[in-house]
């Protein structure tokens, strides 16, 4: 391979390529869209359109597609070739500026929640110019929004973008009040750090549940788990640094600027982190990476697990979203700063975020709810389902000393008076200890730690700008009419940090008391996904969304219920794998060496040696599979009652309440047998060798 600088991004139509290869009236004219949101004149769309497929068929491309991301967190795309034919049976390739603007999707399949019937199934993809276009594998993937013909967003960058729209307007009157002209637009910034397995491909093979389920729906621990902390940041297996190597260039190819690579915490656990962009754009590109991963785990005979809790026991996978803001000029809204003009700036956006976090727990929680997150939130090191701030103890002691209006006693005594003083300088590592908080401020951003590993960050993203936008919004309004700014803004800061200070907490997030203390805090606990969903609906939350024109009423019904069916499909698929893998799989291979040792037994005991070992085992054999047949019928018995689906919260609340117990009982079971069961017997892979065989 040549040197990275020399093929990264060499797949994508970015902003060097566009300079080189549109007319200068062109690129102008495109850049205003991009930069300022201005509608894209058809005529500038054509002469964009046909350089970029001179270009893409230049490097390889033979087809385009619209690339969007429907409300089921992948990825979709419909290819079409450049060719039209001409007289003389010959063809060129052609793509013109209305076929880069606008797709017709005829999506029925794709999920709506209720915003599209299928007899009027088409939706239409508009491009979205502030993410660039690249080349895939022959395909030209044209970044784009999806939404009905009535303007409803049936996908997850058209509330994303809507919501950098949001955030950006009303950060822009905060920082007007500033005095800072210079900047005219706000945009978020995000840096997901992505956590996956990996797992032998030859082994993911003989598992119905990894297939059919993406996790493990059995399993005894291995006797080795993550106890000896020997996996984190130890060092990686060639296998596994191959596998890293050429997803790093299959990314920069494609212009994901993958930066950190090492091993996380549980057997055959990993991570990549990408340098922070644009919020938008780091969901294209996680989208992206997820793929990625998948595709090139295969051709190293891996198999790339994305699920959150792939295996029990162990740490799950989740999705670190770094968030923070910056003005068009570069600067970062949430870096403290180096003068007490910029600290009383940085404070005001810091308390922005504490209101919102505060005020809108119930969204947050919701937006990372998933059945797949339910099985790690709360456990193995992953936060809590309550939500909370961490800020550090020293920046913590700043707030307290302003609130009451006393002196800081920090490292150096310092008064502190918003807009005379400056905030003392806090070593950046002081502000990123704990690992425990769902929330944390680590030095010049925020990191929402409760992301699932396999969601996209769009639902948390649009959440969490919406609701700083919210914050941001209350604030203007007030300081907008302030008779003198230093006093109000003075005010504002103490009277916010007062009224939210309950959702700090820089302890330990993984102990009971903690929850406990949380909820004499009064603070939101949801603890499964079917009781956060129905938060989108809330009346003080659709009034958010409606506000600040990101989301409407129907939209977040419709929302809601894609993910509650979701969360009740995916706990039957889970039900129906594991009814097949006990009847078809564990059933038959227990009564089978059940049978062989009662045959063994008999023989021994037949040469009047004593011996009792083999009557205790086959006993003790024989009633665990009682209790399976007992267990599976059970389940068996659960799924067939479930309500129809005409009420999406009634069935996922049955799923959660009826099915998933059950279904913890039969694995329970299996996972006795399992060890008591020959090794040659038992039907497929165990956690000993999924975990420890690459
Ligand atoms: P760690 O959290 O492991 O200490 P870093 O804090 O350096 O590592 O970065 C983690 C992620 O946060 C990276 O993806 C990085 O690009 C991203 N990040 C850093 N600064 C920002 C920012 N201002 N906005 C959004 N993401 C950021
Ligand atoms: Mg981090």
């Amino acid at each position: 391979m040549a040197f990275v600088e020399e093929y990264f991004g060499i797949n994508v139509f970015n902003d060097s390529v566009m300079r080189q290869r549109l007319p200068r009236e062109t690129y102008r004219a495109l850049h205003k869209t991009i930069d300022d949101g201005r509608r894209l004149d058809p005529q500038v769309a054509s002469v964009v359109a046909n350089a970029m497929k001179d270009w893409a068929i230049e490097r390889g491309a033979t087809h385009y597609t619209h690339w969007f991301q429907p409300l089921n967190s992948v990825t979709a795309e419909k290819h079409d070739a450049f060719l039209t034919p001409t007289p003389g049976g010959r063809v060129i390739q052609e793509f013109s500026g209305k076929e880069l603007v606008r797709g017709e999707a005829d999506a029925s399949s794709l999920p709506s929640g209720g915003l599209r019937s299928t007899f009027e199934a088409r939706g239409y993809t508009a491009w979205d110019p502030t993410s660039y276009a690249f080349i895939k594998e022959h395909v030209l993937c044209v970044p784009t929004a999806y939404c009905s013909y009535s303007g409803e967003a049936l996908d997850k960058k058209t509330p994303l973008l809507r919501s950098m729209e949001a955030l950006n307007r009303q950060a822009v009157r905060i920082l007007k009040l500033f005095g800072r002209l210079d900047a005219t637009r706000v945009t978020p910034t995000v840096g997901p750090e992505q956590e996956y397995f990996l797992i032998d491909k030859s082994l993911y093979d003989r598992r119905s549940d990894l297939i059919f389920a993406g996790r493990t729906l059995f399993g005894a621990p291995a006797p080795k788990g993550q106890e000896l902390g020997d996996h984190f940041f130890g060092t990686i297996k060639s296998r596994v640094q191959a596998f890293m190597n050429e997803l790093n260039e299959e990314l920069w190819k494609v212009g994901v600027p993958s930066k950190t690579e090492h091993n996380e915490t549980a057997p055959a656990q990993h991570e990549m982190a990408p340098v922070f962009e644009i919020a938008s754009v780091a969901c294209d590109h996680n989208q992206l990476t997820m793929e990625i991963m998948k595709k090139v785990a295969r051709r190293h005979g891996l198999h790339c697990l994305l699920a959150e809790k792939p295996f029990a026991g162990v740490n799950g996978s989740g999705k670190h979203n770094n968030w923070s803001m910056f003005t068009n000029t570069g600067y970062n809204l949430l870096e403290p700063g180096d003068s007490p003009h910029e600290s009383a700036q940085f404070l005001l956006f810091l308390t922005s975020v504490i209101k919102a976090v505060d005020d809108y727990q119930d969204l947050l929680r919701a937006a990372i709810a998933s059945a797949g997150n339910d099985l790690r939130l709360g456990g193995c090191e992953a936060p809590p389902s309550v939500i909370s701030i961490f800020l550090g103890d020293e920046l913590t002691e700043i707030l307290e000393a302003l609130e009451a209006g006393s002196h800081y006693n920090g490292r150096e005594k310092t008064e502190m008076t918003i807009g005379v003083h400056m905030l003392p300088k806090f070593p950046k590592d002081t502000t990123d200890r704990n690992r425990t908080s769902p929330f944390a401020f680590t030095g010049n951003k925020f990191e929402f730690r409760s992301l699932g590993s396999s969601a996209s960050i769009s639902d948390a993203n649009v959440v969490l700008n919406t609701i700083v936008a919210e914050s941001l919004r209350l604030f203007a309004d007030e300081l907008e009419q302030a008779e003198d700014f230093s006093t109000a803004l003075h005010d504002l800061i103490v009277r916010t940090i007062h009224d939210h200070k309950r959702i700090i907490f820089n302890g330990n997030n993984y102990t009971e008391d903690w929850l406990k203390e949380a909820e004499a805090r009064g603070l939101t606990r949801l603890d499964t996904a079917v009781d956060a969903l129905p938060c989108y609906t809330a009346e003080k939350n659709v009034r958010l969304f409606e506000t600040h024109r990101v989301l409407s009423a129907t939209e977040l019904r419709s929302r809601r219920d894609i993910e509650l069916d979701s969360y009740a499909k995916i706990t039957a698929i889970e039900a129906r794998t594991m009814i097949m893998m006990t009847r078809r799989q564990i059933l038959p291979a227990v009564i089978r060496f059940s049978g062989d040792i009662a045959a063994a037994s008999r023989n021994i005991q037949s040469t009047g040696v004593p011996f009792s070992s083999g009557e205790e085992l086959l006993s003790d054999l024989c009633s665990s599979t009682d209790i399976l047949s007992r267990d599976l019928q059970a389940l068996e018995k659960a799924l067939r009652d479930a309500p129809d689906d005409s009420d999406s919260l009634a069935e996922a609340a049955y799923m959660r309440d009826v099915v998933l117990p059950s279904m913890t009982d039969l694995r329970h079971t299996a996972d006795r047998l399992e060890q008591l069961t020959d090794r040659a017997y038992w039907p497929f892979p165990t956690y000993d060798e999924l975990l420890f065989s690459v």
